[in-house]
């Protein structure tokens, strides 16, 4: 945005606060960057609170992220994980959504600069999210795409169909094995699932469709930097979601750091891989909330934020979810997860209501835990809840009832169910469609 625009903005907001303050009758006015799981949660919380809220969204749908994977891997369309904001917060009266992206935020002036329009605040929450990271290689970027999008999803499930297409047509025995080579950068959650779930796609959805080739040959191969998969999980979740992915076929390689993602394939240390098709999943950044608000960054581009996640010179703005850090009551840093960031919104409006009101807000955000899942395929997960771990059957039916209640939208839970059942008794694929262009 250039600076007149962005003068002409703020003078703009200084009109429109000067109006409502007259007569001194002015709600205060809170303002939610991102409608993803920290800021809808936040401002599901403030509906019955004395302020008036306006949701800040550059898209007009809420996203559920841990079902993108599906859409990327053709079993679910993206409709299926997404709901429109305005539709989710229909019923609150207090409340605005405002489709704009956000440039800029003036701390002065007390708004938040979004395509060129100027929003007044009394509390700002940031709630923004990450994006994928190529810890500075982002010349890897087009060759090596990750998900985050319902497009890097769409896009991601058009590289994978095309690679079978292409092989079908291809005479090179060389080429044609390079085609039917898929390659997954990072075994965290999301790559684990990406991984198990190609290789479901290749072994029993597409295994009789195609007369040239047999899709069930196809190489799936997941690396991993560090020495495991699931780091974060305990070792023996770790190892029993190795075997699943064993037992799926894709090969697993810890311990192998990517140094190099190009058109020809991936390379590691030495060694070259030759793929058309290459996930990453790898690496996040937060959003560029530290450069709107003026204020340090972490590693990650993170935001530094007090035990009530406000920032430690202005108690009216904070931030939340992926886009700030955070650390819990051990010291460590808070995980990027959904539960965080929902558990964070909730927090944040308890503190904006309990200051409107003229009460002590808790001093603390404490999140709760109550664990994490992860599935690699049909019938095979692993949940840890801290006192029990799980795996299997068992982790994998937990596993999709969770999914399932988090979703947002009765619509989404039933279409889920509807495609998830069919997909278990057919091994079909409901949604293997090759969109935008061919090349
Ligand atoms: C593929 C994938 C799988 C995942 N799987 C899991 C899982 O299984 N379990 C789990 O707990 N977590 C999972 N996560 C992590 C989880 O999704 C995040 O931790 C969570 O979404 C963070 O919530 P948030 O509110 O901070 O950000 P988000 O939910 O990302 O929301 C950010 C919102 O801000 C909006 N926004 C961003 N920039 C701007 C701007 N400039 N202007 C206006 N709006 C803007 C975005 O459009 C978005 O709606 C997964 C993430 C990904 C990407």
């Amino acid at each position: 945005m250039d600076t007149n625009r962005a003068r002409a903005a703020i003078a703009e907001h200084r009109r429109i606060d000067q109006a409502s303050d007259l007569g001194g009758a002015r709600r205060p006015r809170v303002v939610i960057v991102g409608a993803g799981f920290g800021g809808l949660s936040a401002a599901r919380a403030l509906r019955k609170a004395p302020v008036d809220v306006t949701v800040i969204d550059r898209r007009n749908y809420h996203l559920f992220q841990p079902l993108l994977y599906q859409v990327a891997t053709a079993g679910l369309s993206p409709a299926d994980i997404a709901s429109p904001i305005r539709a989710i917060l229909r019923d609150q009266p207090n409340t605005s959504v405002l489709l704009a992206r956000v440039e800029a935020v003036d701390r002065a002036a007390r708004c938040v600069i979004a395509d060129g329009r100027s929003v007044p605040f009394d509390y700002l929450v940031v709630a923004s999210g990450a994006r994928h990271a190529y810890f500075g290689h982002e010349e890897w970027e087009p060759f090596a795409p990750g998900l985050k999008k319902i497009e890097d999803a769409t896009d991601i499930r058009r590289n994978i169909l095309l690679a079978f297409e292409k092989a079908e047509t291809e005479l090179d025995p060389v080429e044609r094995a390079r085609l039917l080579t898929l390659v997954v950068i990072g075994a965290g959650p999301t790559g684990v699932e990406m991984a198990g779930a190609i290789a479901e796609l290749a072994r029993r959805a597409l295994a009789a469709d195609f007369r040239a080739i047999d899709p069930a040959q196809a190489r799936v191969i997941l690396i991993e930097a560090g020495p495991r998969v699931l780091p974060t999980f305990p070792e023996s979740l770790s190892a029993a979601a190795m075997r699943s992915l064993q037992r799926l076929g894709v090969q697993v390689r810890v311990g192998a750091a990517v140094t190099g993602c190009d058109a020809a394939g991936v390379t590691v240390g030495d060694a070259h891989i030759a793929t058309r098709t290459i996930v990453w999943a790898a690496g996040v950044m937060a959003s560029p909330a530290a450069r709107w608000l003026g204020t340090d960054k972490d590693r990650a581009g993170r935001v530094p934020v007090g035990p009530d996640l406000a920032l430690p010179d202005d108690p009216s703005i904070f931030v939340i979810g992926d886009t700030a850090a955070a650390t819990g009551a051990d010291g460590r840093m808070l995980p990027g997860v959904a539960p965080v960031a929902k558990q964070q919104g909730a927090y944040v409006a308890r503190v904006i209501a309990a200051r409107v009101a003229g009460r002590s807000p808790s001093p603390r955000f404490r999140y709760r835990s109550y664990g994490n899942l992860a599935t690699v395929g049909r019938r095979a997960a692993v949940a840890d809840f801290g006192f029990v771990r799980v795996t299997g059957s068992l982790a994998w039916l937990l596993w999709g009832v969770v999914h399932v209640f988090f979703l947002i939208g009765f619509r989404n839970r039933l279409a889920v169910l509807i495609q998830w059942l069919w997909s278990y008794l057919t091994f079909e694929s409901g949604s293997r469609l090759i969109t935008g262009s061919m090349d």
